[in-house]
């Protein structure tokens, strides 16, 4: 117990200590340095935060694989059925408040509105927009990738439209502008797909899913299957219970690094400070006072004990900025220190961290129309019925690792005919907006995985195929 303790003590004083030594560090021996000293101390800092970050990733695929074949198959399918549907309404429900929360934050602080008096002069008006990959280009993918042709290429790859044959069209690196096809004549391209390199999580998920069901409905003949699938993910959350203990050297190397590495935060700050304080408020506001109010009101449980004991999923989320990443955290300590039914976490987390995300939500209502306001671009009513709808979409899309939202928020530009590229204005700081909005996105799917234990805890208990549990988990 005091073990326990202990280790997430460690963790998340690495974070508060990671932050000091960081501006310490910046302020004191990086001052002046040339950029590729600067580039090789950074790297050779972040070493053991990189060889952190690479354990958890590796845990990820087999965990997910095998926790939720095993929780899928070892359920009846109409309770699987039953405990997928509450799951997915709180995911929804959840995101859309954010959403909406998000929304009335922006349009009441209006970040985005330039007060100063000479405002008229900087009048920007988007350049007539090109469109480049459309909203539902982007929405085909999300389903495309939901049935991947291969399942072992999805372990590695995901399936991406781009418009080829002229200029760059790798959307994984966001921050480079140059990647977007923006006020050039689209006749010279061509809209096609190919392959790029990032886990394809969501089919994954989807294919283990339609695993365990067909297990479930084949007891008879599958017993040995669901038992390898049981102990492999066992054996997976005892190498995870090992590689946490590393947590608070991982998540220390983490944040100094990314503080040795950004650009002056006061000239970042004076200039989106009041967006910053509009989207982390909110992101804040909706992890720590609402999810959690909703979770008292739900299950009558003291939530501030809730997320004390998720400290550690947190840490690391801020640490690692990849809700996947920090998946197997998250299920630890849902499990160990929640005491949650290994039924359910092991089956809604891995779809929480792939399709559940209320910071991103959030975050991405929030900066579309701050780009909105900045480019003075009135917005009408429908419009930004069309931005909260096309958020969560954006959010369920946007895959669990770092700044994947920045890449989807170009679909909610779209819908308002803003280009890809004011994606600029916020880049700056959407290194620490990712992480707070990581940390609430990685606290929405544990209380989720919590409210719907309760809910589905008669249902659980009455299940005539119940394996048997020790601790709460299954064995
Ligand atoms: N980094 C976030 C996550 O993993 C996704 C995002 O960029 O919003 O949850």
């Amino acid at each position: 117990f005091l073990k326990e303790h202990l280790l997430t003590i460690l963790t998340v004083s690495s974070v508060v200590l990671g932050v000091i030594v960081g501006i310490i560090v910046r302020a004191s021996v990086l001052d002046g340095d040339d950029d590729k000293f600067k580039a090789r101390t950074i790297m050779y800092v972040n070493f053991l935060g990189d060889l952190f970050l690479r354990m958890l990733k590796s845990l990820i695929l087999p965990l997910i694989i095998s926790s939720l074949i095993a929780a899928v198959g070892s359920l009846d399918i109409s309770l699987s059925k039953t405990i997928g549907l509450r799951a997915i309404a709180y995911y929804l429900l959840t995101t859309v408040f954010a959403v909406i929360l998000g929304i009335i934050l922006v349009m009441t602080i209006r970040p985005g509105v330039d007060r100063s008096e000479n405002s008229n002069e900087n009048t920007t008006t988007p350049a007539a927009v090109q469109r480049a990959i459309t909203t539902p280009d982007t929405m085909l993918d999300l389903v495309r990738n939901i049935f991947p042709p291969n399942l072992v290429q999805a372990c590695m790859q995901q399936y991406q439209t781009v418009l080829t044959p002229n200029k760059i069209q790798n959307m994984s690196d966001p921050t480079n502008s140059s990647n977007y096809v923006l006020g050039t004549d689209l006749d010279e391209f061509i809209i096609s797909g190919k392959y790029v390199d990032s886990m394809n999580v969501m089919g994954i998920v989807v294919a283990s899913i339609v695993f365990g069901i067909a297990i479930a409905s084949t007891r008879e003949h599958s017993r040995n299957l669901l038992s390898v699938c049981n102990e492999l993910s066992h054996v997976m959350m005892k190498v995870t219970r090992w590689v946490i203990w590393l947590s608070p050297i991982g998540v220390f190397f983490l944040v100094l690094s990314k503080l040795m590495e950004m650009e002056n935060i006061l000239d970042v700050f004076a200039k989106l400070g009041l967006y910053f304080v509009t989207v982390a408020g909110g992101i804040i506001f909706h992890g720590f006072v609402i999810l959690p109010a909703i979770y008292f009101f739900l299950t009558k449980k003291n939530p501030v004990k809730f997320v004390g004991n998720m400290a550690q999923a947190i840490a690391t989320a801020f640490g690692t900025s990849s809700s996947s990443a920090t998946l197997p955290v998250t299920m630890e300590c849902l499990e160990h220190n929640n005491k949650v039914d290994g039924r359910v976490t092991r089956f809604v987390l891995p779809i929480g961290a792939t399709i559940n995300m209320d910071g991103t939500a959030l975050y991405e209502a929030v900066a579309a129309l701050f780009i909105a306001q900045l480019r003075k671009v009135p917005l009408s009513f429908t419009q930004i019925v069309a931005v909260s709808i096309t958020s969560t979409a954006a959010s369920i899309g946007a895959a669990g690792i770092p700044q994947a939202g920045l890449v989807t928020l170009v679909m909610v530009l779209d819908t308002v005919g803003l280009p890809a590229e004011d994606v600029t204005y916020i880049i700056a700081i959407d290194w620490i907006i990712d992480r707070i909005r990581t940390v609430v996105n990685v606290l929405g799917d544990s209380f989720g995985a919590a409210i719907v234990e309760h809910y589905s805890k008669k249902d659980l208990e009455r299940s005539m195929e119940t394996p048997p549990r020790v601790n709460g988990n299954m064995i």
